[in-house]
């Protein structure tokens, strides 16, 4: 640890705490010994913070005491996460309903901060968080980013598609010795560009979004770059399937540690003893559930975020798709752990027969045939779908059959799979790539 590291941690962040208001400097020093914790005292340090949640809830936010008092509950009601059963689960649509009533009336504007978020679907939600749960927020984030040997004040890269415009936020970069690189469009000069910036500063850490990496672990590759190898990429805000992960690990010469948020704030880290995630149990409670809303090992996450107290979502349905694990992880940490992260409920299809289809189910195939550089499959009825592929030049016809016969086999015969070769698959408005896309007329 070099003493730039030492200053980053004791000197910068404290003092930005105070300025800020936020206290990821405490929230730090208590995750890192929080994670050490039994399961029982994770477990009840879950219960103390949630009854205190629901108090506020009941007695600050309008939107609650209404549901409280319609559902014939009372604080009291809830004493343990177990309990949170009896609440029904908070959806986006119900949170765009009810904006004004989720504020709670104790808090002042100028502790919370509007963040507005694209969602894997690209459909914007904004929402206010309380700059505390903010600062434990990044405090998690940070947790995990140690697990992997970066500190405070390492050089580091991150590649963003959003600009960067507050002054506020560039004084943070500078400090955090953050290069911050702009890429909205990944054009070959855009590429090299970013690249440029790496050999010149030599950063230990790169954030991104896996597809962009993905982008440029394919220009790299193909152009014969060396570079100097980061100690470390964190990778986050879309789901990196392994062939994509094993090759940005080729391009760049290092490891990935995935992680993964969003807005009901949930904070999944990959363990650097296991690819599995640990879940931040002490930022929020996860439940999984099935398709019936009933629990489940694999299924949509909801979340109760433990901090924010501007405006709580309790239950919130994130139409994230996890698979938990029943194993205690060999790093000796006893938060729950995850394997696999699916993607949003959209990005499901749905079988003739009834059978749920995912992107594993898809990337399990494809990722052993290498003429093929992607995919994205559509749904475009019960019994219709459409199979888009980016193909090499060593792609063959009799491979294009294999791929719809391979598929029909799969699905069903009562499904029609066709193969449609294309030049690109499209983004998604927020920069993010979708692997399936389901008709909306089609319900799950
Ligand atoms: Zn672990």
């Amino acid at each position: 640890m070099s003493l730039y590291n030492l200053f980053a941690e004791n000197v910068i962040l404290p003092l930005s705490d105070v300025l800020l208001k936020r206290n990821i400097k405490g929230n730090l020093d208590f995750l890192m010994d929080s994670q050490w914790w039994s399961r029982e005292k994770i477990i009840e340090y879950q219960n103390k913070r949630l009854r205190a949640l629901i108090l506020h809830s009941y007695e600050n936010v309008p939107y609650y005491t209404n549901l409280f008092k319609r559902l014939k509950l009372t604080p009291s009601d809830f004493q343990t996460v177990k309990d949170l059963i009896k609440l029904p689960i908070l959806t986006k649509s119900e949170i765009k309903k009810n904006r004004d009533s989720l504020l709670a009336k104790n808090i002042e504007k100028k502790d919370t901060m509007q963040i507005c978020s694209s969602g894997s679907t690209g459909e914007p939600l904004c929402y206010f968080l309380d700059k505390k749960a903010y600062g434990f927020q990044m405090a998690t984030n940070l947790r995990g980013l140690y697990w992997h040997g970066f500190r405070l004040g390492d050089k580091n890269i991150k590649i963003s598609q959003n600009e960067r415009n507050t002054l506020e936020k560039r004084v943070q970069d500078f400090l955090n010795r953050t290069t911050y690189v702009f890429s909205k469009h990944l054009t070959s000069e855009n590429i090299q560009s970013t690249i440029d910036k790496i050999i010149e500063t030599k950063p230990k850490l790169i954030y991104g979004y896996p597809d962009p990496l993905k982008f440029m672990a394919d220009y790299i590759i193909r152009n014969n770059i060396s570079m100097p190898a980061p100690k470390l990429i964190n990778t986050s805000g879309n789901i990196l399937f392994p062939e994509n992960r094993k090759q940005i690990e080729t391009a760049f010469g290092t490891k990935i540690a995935d992680a993964y948020s969003c807005e009901g704030a949930p904070n999944l880290f990959q363990c650097n003893h296991s690819s599995m995630y640990h879940i931040s149990m002490e930022y929020a409670i996860t439940e999984v559930l099935n398709l019936n809303d009933t629990k489940a090992k694999y299924g949509r996450l909801i979340t109760t975020n433990l901090h924010n107290y501007a405006m709580p979502f309790i239950r919130y349905d994130t139409q994230d798709f996890i698979q938990t694990e029943d194993v205690v992880c060999g790093c000796g940490r006893e938060l729950d752990v995850v394997g696999k992260i699916s993607g949003r409920d959209s990005d499901i299809l749905k079988a003739p027969s009834g059978k749920y289809l995912i992107v594993h189910n898809f990337t399990g195939y494809f990722e052993y045939l290498d003429s093929i550089k992607q995919f994205q499959v559509r749904q475009e009825a019960i019994d219709f779908f459409r199979i888009l592929i980016m193909v090499e030049d060593n792609f063959s016809s009799s491979l294009k059959a294999e791929i719809e016969l391979y598929w029909k086999n799969y699905i069903g015969s009562e499904a029609k799979v066709i193969v449609d070769i294309v030049e690109s698959i499209p983004l998604e408005k927020s920069g993010k790539r979708r692997f399936l896309i389901r008709d909306n007329k089609i319900i799950l």
